[in-house]
């Protein structure tokens, strides 16, 4: 594999990630080496006849880091930005994720570059329907199952789910996972990774011994995650001070009505405007005093830059990468913030959806409640796991948890050992 396809600063960061906690695992050279580069990567293009009558070629990809565990789990991602080097950076960290639940995958993501919010319905279908046929001969229940992230939705796992059917002759749920309930979906599958996240931080701040009634929260972000996450921490009289989206940021110092803020976003697309609240900036939203922060958006947005202006007590990272390298130093060195890292924190999305395919796959459907529950006790156990480990080994929780993680990646391939 040419290296080169892979430079993109998301991947040198999930990297340097790796190749840290590989020097502390003390890996030999050739696990080390099996462990880190992705087993398939795949590029198609796709083209989309648009409303216009014009043909536009889209460029799309699917990274399979390692099928060493089961078939590889991972979302599929619409967005201008995607490139390989990206989606082969989120696939190593699912990798990692699905290792620290225990889940018996590996970790996959895909993604076309695309801006969905200005393409309509009729042309997303049909950019989803052709690119789930270019990829066909690369994906199965027992090879690579996908489900939403940025820019996709259980409709877009829906018409991925008609094709494949479709292609094979007979109705294949278990193909993808985050499914409308009406094509065998899980219940709780479209709250899962925000509830996940409001879920964990309220866990730390019992940890910390800091009351959860009443606590402070800013989210960044008010899509899936962001979303859930901020309704979920409501529902737990936890107060949701400052919200942004893509558009701006908002704030009330007595908590935002997250019910009325959904509603309002169903209405106008944006959180700007909502009643009761003001504007702030949305670099300022970040490092206003809190109890929890919870960048539920993008990821590399705590940098070097703002990590010693940090005010909040627990960083709860629900998106995928939020924090760099640099920022990371800094937070260890400074020792007052509590990081929930992301491959824990936001692991309750996968979590329902291993969930949902083991549900599609016994043609048998449990309720929200076994949904919800099963998850909590999952995450509460892996979350005193690394807790654990971070304290016996004196290392941070990011550390820990991908420790755990690379550990479990590692052993199994030594195990199965190196054909032929
Ligand atoms: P989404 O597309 O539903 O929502 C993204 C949100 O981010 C939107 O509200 C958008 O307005 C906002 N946003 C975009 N640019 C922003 C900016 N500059 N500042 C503030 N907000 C901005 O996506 P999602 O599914 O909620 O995913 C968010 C993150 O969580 C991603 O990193 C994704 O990889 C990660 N994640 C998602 C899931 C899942 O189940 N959906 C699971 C695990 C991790």
């Amino acid at each position: 594999m040419r290296q080169e396809l892979l430079q993109n600063p998301v991947f040198h960061m999930a990297a340097a990630q790796f190749d840290r906690v590989a020097d502390f695992l003390d890996l030999n050279d050739e696990l080390r080496e099996r462990c880190k580069w992705p087993k398939r990567l795949i590029s198609v293009t796709v083209p989309v006849k648009l409303d216009s009558g014009e043909v536009k070629v889209f460029f799309a990809h699917r990274v399979q880091h390692h099928l060493t565990r089961g078939p590889v789990k991972g979302g599929l991602r619409y967005h201008p930005a995607v490139d390989l080097g990206e989606v082969a950076a989120l696939a190593m960290w699912m990798n990692w994720k699905c290792a620290l639940m225990d889940l018996p995958y590996g970790g996959g993501k895909g993604g076309i570059a695309c801006d969905p919010r200005s393409m309509s319905s009729g042309e997303l279908e049909r950019m989803t329907r052709r690119f789930t046929m270019e990829i066909l001969p690369f994906i199965g229940p027992e090879i690579d199952v996908m489900a939403p992230d940025m820019g996709t939705n259980e409709q877009t796992m829906a018409w991925m789910v008609d094709t494949y059917s479709t292609h094979q002759g007979y109705f294949a749920p278990s193909i993808v996972t985050g499914k409308p309930l009406t094509l065998q979906g899980s219940a709780g599958r479209t709250q899962a990774t925000g509830h996940g996240v409001a879920f964990l931080a309220s866990s730390a701040l019992h940890k910390q011994n800091l009351p959860v009634e009443g606590a402070t929260a800013v989210v960044q972000g008010f899509g899936n995650v962001g979303s859930y996450t901020a309704s979920t921490m409501a529902s737990y009289g936890i107060k949701v001070c400052g919200i942004s989206d893509v558009n701006g940021a908002i704030w009330n110092d007595n908590g935002l009505n997250i019910y009325q803020l959904k509603e309002h976003v169903a209405k106008t697309g944006s959180i700007i405007g909502f009643k009761d609240s003001e504007a702030i900036a949305p670099d300022e939203l970040l490092c206003q005093p809190c109890d929890i922060l919870a960048p539920a958006a993008l990821d590399r947005v705590i940098t070097g830059e703002n990590a010693g202006k940090l005010r909040c007590k627990i960083l709860a990272e629900g998106a995928n990468g939020p924090t760099t390298p640099e920022a990371d130093a800094i937070l260890d060195a400074r020792g007052d913030i509590f990081v929930i890292p992301d491959i824990l924190c936001n692991a309750g999305g996968v979590t329902v959806s291993y969930f949902e395919w083991v549900q599609n796959l016994q043609r048998f459907q449990w309720t929200e409640r076994e949904v919800l529950s099963k998850l909590e006790t999952m995450l509460q156990k892996t979350f005193e796991k690394v807790l654990a480990f971070a304290t016996k080994h004196g290392v941070s929780q990011r550390v820990a948890a991908q420790s755990i993680a690379i550990k479990t990646v590692a052993d199994a391939k030594a195990q199965r050992g190196l054909f032929p």
